[in-house]
């Protein structure tokens, strides 16, 4: 240990992100990003704010996109609050409501993320098991347990709980936050936003970055009661007052209010995402249910590894966790029906079919 280091670093081991490359022409299946541009009137809104009003600081309260967000999932603007991404609001969530003398628990297999924040923040953690078919029991997760984070739908897994079981969670845990990770929500599962008016314990953390195409401008948010976006304004306000620059509250704003452009483009990754899985599966691999824009994919016949490997070679990178239970998997981002085409071309060849 570095002897200038904080101890708070002693234990911390951070996310690794998925390449990005920087030279040559990859098809990149590796990050979960939208193959379909930003939302023109995100674009124009972000142009026309890129103007001499960055002489001043943005507005603090990002009231502007608290209320595009809130029109759009009929809350009011109190019930909403947004970050630099939804990773700084899943770390102000883990501050604002998790503490050092209290265990914490989400599933093993889940967002890597986690861990991370447990251990940056000395919150004690369990993680507990999903089910042999990779779905979550909502009977894991118990009376002990004083705070509660699971996705929904699962990353790295792709599938969804159902809203009747999320409810149950909530339910059986009403004295304890319970914080809902939907970064993929929009690609076909049940949002538990409509859930917030009766658990006061319930916050749901959304992102732009997946099914709104905007992965570069850094923008999540949280939906909760007023008394739960306190918490986290508490937070914020404690650490750093403009999380949010002019251009990305206002092109977040945009895209939030430009529905069509929305609908269209994440029912074209649906569609993509269908015919893809069968072809996978026509190759012989075992294909999760997805209700989201990746597929978690194992071979009987191959290594995880060795697939990735040979798709990287042919300039197509996908996503591989050399750890337990999943290392016979791949995640693959749904790409554009034409980039399918290719990485299923290339796997045809790698499995010599
Ligand atoms: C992508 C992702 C996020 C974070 O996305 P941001 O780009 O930080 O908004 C959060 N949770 C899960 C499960 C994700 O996959």
């Amino acid at each position: 240990m570095n002897p200038y280091w904080s101890r708070r670093l002693a234990d911390v081991e951070p996310y690794v992100p998925g390449e990005q490359p920087k030279e040559g022409q990859y098809i990149k299946l590796n990050t979960n990003e939208n193959p379909y541009p930003p939302s023109p009137k995100a674009l124009a809104a972000i142009a026309a704010a890129a103007g001499e009003g960055l002489r001043l600081y943005p507005a603090p309260e990002c009231g502007g996109l608290c209320r595009a967000i809130a029109d759009f999932y009929g809350l009011t603007p109190e019930e909403v609050f947004v970050g630099n991404g939804s990773d700084e609001v899943l770390a102000m969530a883990f501050l604002a409501f998790f503490s050092p003398e209290d265990r914490i628990a989400f599933p093993a297999v889940s967002y890597s993320f986690y861990p991370v924040y447990a251990r940056l923040f000395d919150i004690p953690y369990d993680a507990v098991e999903l089910r042999e078919d990779f779905t979550l029991d909502p009977s894991v997760f118990r009376k002990e347990h004083r705070g509660i984070v699971f996705a929904n739908p699962n990353a790295p897994t792709g599938i969804a709980l159902p809203l009747e079981e999320v409810e149950q969670i909530l339910r059986a845990h009403r004295d304890v936050p319970v914080i809902v990770d939907e970064a993929y929500v929009d690609f076909g599962a049940d949002s538990a936003v409509g859930l917030i008016g009766e658990y006061p314990n319930l916050l749901v953390i959304q992102t732009f970055s997946k099914s709104r195409s905007l992965a570069g401008l850094r923008v999540g948010f949280a939906l909760g009661q007023p008394h739960m976006i306190a918490a986290l304004d508490t937070v914020k306000n404690s650490f750093n007052s403009y999380t949010l620059d002019r251009l990305a509250q206002a092109g977040a704003a945009a895209a939030m209010e430009d529905q069509e452009y929305f609908e269209a483009t994440r029912q074209k990754i649906i569609a993509t995402r269908t015919w893809s899985a069968e072809a996978l599966e026509k190759l012989g691999f075992t294909v999760l249910p997805s209700k989201t824009n990746f597929l978690f994919a194992s071979h009987p016949e191959a290594s995880a590894a060795a697939l990735f490997g040979a798709l990287r070679q042919r300039h197509i990178l996908v996503r591989y966790f050399n750890k337990p239970i999943v290392d016979q998997f791949l995640r693959i981002t749904v790409g554009t029906d034409e980039e399918m085409k290719a990485l299923l071309c290339a796997l045809e060849e790698i499995l010599g079919r």
